[in-house]
């Protein structure tokens, strides 16, 4: 029986307004795993008024002292800490990803809220000189109502990365968890409620993101949208929010370069790049979904990469020994199914496919195996985000041709450099044009740097101090001394 949640808005545990619900899916076995409420444009203006309160009437923001804000972040992190394996396991059932994986998250979902309780305390400001008969603060304000929607692919996560720094700013917010993975946003709202988040600083409004994310960009009780998704949604956002010029922040997905030159230390680059691709399922934004290789290493890294995929092991997330999940959604399934299916008459070839488990418990499970194709960066295999588990790798000669290649792309978010050559490393390094570059790594976003994309891959920066600034006014107080 699949257990029946409530929305959590203006510190009420709640029904959508019109009684509908939907179900969340285990996409490991195609199961309903709990019933949420299907919330729409009512129930939006309910939770942006309960948010409006909270921030105009002075239960939040600038009226609540900073090492309170502070106080209750951290409490948000010790629960979480203390729940870590059943939040772990909820995100496992919810999203499918292994459950290592899952646990690795939520200890950064912990720390994100340790990390920004710090930073509650130490926003400042600044006092540009101007001049002896007067004086000039600039002040730091928090923006307002923020409306926060995110994607399912790292849910919990996604959704502190905008939470624990909106709250440590001082906002107040409605987070609208993608439909395919309520289940840990709205335990985050549990246990904020814990902490003693007062009623209305955070709600929760579950939903499709027509119904239940669509009304907060037109809402003129929102003061800003700060969203992780697909490019097209993310296109639609920043025209929508253009109508009342709300701020704006965009994580968007990516089309991401992994270049292995010749002198790369090539077993660390193979399972670094695998991993890279396939990790999470390949359902990742920053996924480096173009392998490119020199041609003096390419057969010995496509044999690599073709040995890693073959070992390993699809399941369901909750079984220790899985290394790749199911996709989150039957439509996600078909999506990435048909991208292989049309990869050998766009002109790549099909080097490796794995397995979908044999177990018959998982027969209706969204797996989709790895797939390694040989490509030319030209086809769509190499220039559309696939979100899947889909590899394309082309060879290359020279450091000019890569750098052409890795940037011959909409995208900009990050690229991965594998190489013995310092020099070489960070002069490719500056050479591309993406926001994050790992060199002989792939994929770590530490909560204490830097997140972005370039080009079409967003707009604005999160992770640490520059996410805390999005969330930020800038106010000049000037005094005349004279
Ligand atoms: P995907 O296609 O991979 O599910 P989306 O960009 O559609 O990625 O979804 C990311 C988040 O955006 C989800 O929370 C989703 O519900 C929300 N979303 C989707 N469409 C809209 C929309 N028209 N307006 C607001 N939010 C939306
Ligand atoms: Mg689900």
């Amino acid at each position: 029986m699949a257990e029946n949640l409530k929305m959590y808005i203006g510190g009420a545990w709640v029904d959508a307004r019109s009684g509908d619900t939907f179900d969340s899916i285990d996409p490991a076995t195609g199961g309903a795993l709990a019933t949420v409420p299907r919330g729409a444009s009512l129930d939006v203006d309910l939770a942006v008024a309960a948010a409006r309160r909270a921030f105009d009437g002075g239960t939040w923001g600038s009226a609540v002292a900073e090492r309170e804000r502070a106080r209750i972040l951290f409490r948000i992190a010790q629960l979480v800490a203390e729940q870590r394996q059943s939040l772990a396991e909820l995100e496992v059932r919810d999203c499918g990803k292994p459950i290592g994986d899952a646990l690795a998250d939520i200890d950064e979902v912990a720390f994100m809220f340790e990390y920004y309780g710090g930073w509650a305390t130490k926003i400042t400001g600044d006092i540009p000189p101007v001049g002896p008969d007067a004086m000039s603060l600039v002040v730091k304000e928090p923006v307002g109502v923020c409306g926060l929607i995110v994607p399912w692919n790292y849910p919990m996560l996604m959704a502190a990365q905008k939470v624990a720094p909106a709250l440590a700013a001082g906002c107040t917010v409605v987070l609208k968890p993608a439909e395919q993975t309520p289940l840990t946003a709205l335990r985050m709202a549990a246990i904020a409620e814990q902490a003693g988040l007062p009623a209305g600083v955070f709600n929760v409004v579950t939903g499709f993101g027509v119904e239940a994310g669509a009304p907060l960009l037109t809402h003129p009780g929102v003061d800003k949208i700060s969203f992780t998704g697909s490019r097209a949604i993310g296109m639609m956002i920043q025209r929508t929010c253009a109508d009342q010029l709300k701020r704006v922040t965009l994580e968007l997905g990516g089309k991401s370069p992994n270049i292995i030159f010749g002198d790369a230390d090539i077993e660390r680059a193979v399972v670094g790049s695998a991993l890279g691709v396939f990790g999470n399922q390949g359902e990742v934004c920053s996924a480096g979904s173009r392998v490119l290789v020199h041609r003096s290493v390419y057969d010995d890294v496509l044999q690599g990469m073709t040995d890693f995929a073959a070992g390993m092991k699809l399941g369901s997330g909750l079984d220790p020994e899985t290394t790749m999940g199911p996709l989150v959604s039957a439509a996600q399934r078909d999506r990435v199914q048909a991208y292989i299916d049309a990869g050998p008459g766009e002109g790549a070839n099909l080097v490796f496919s794995g397995q979908r488990p044999n177990d018959p418990a998982l027969a209706n499970g969204y797996f989709v195996p790895p797939a390694i194709f040989e490509a030319t960066n030209d086809i769509r295999l190499a220039r559309e985000e696939i979100f899947g588990p889909v590899a394309a790798v082309i060879p290359f000669s020279d450091v000019d041709e890569v750098v052409r290649l890795a940037n011959d792309t909409e995208y900009g978010l990050a690229a991965a450099i594998w190489t013995r050559d310092i020099g070489l490393a960070l002069r490719t390094a500056k050479a591309v044009r993406a926001g994050v570059v790992w060199i002989n790594d792939s994929q770590p976003a530490p909560t204490e740097s830097m997140w972005g994309g370039y080009k079409q891959s967003g707009i604005g920066r999160e992770l640490g101090p520059y996410a805390l600034d999005t969330y930020l006014e800038s106010k000049q107080i000037y005094i005349n001394l004279s």
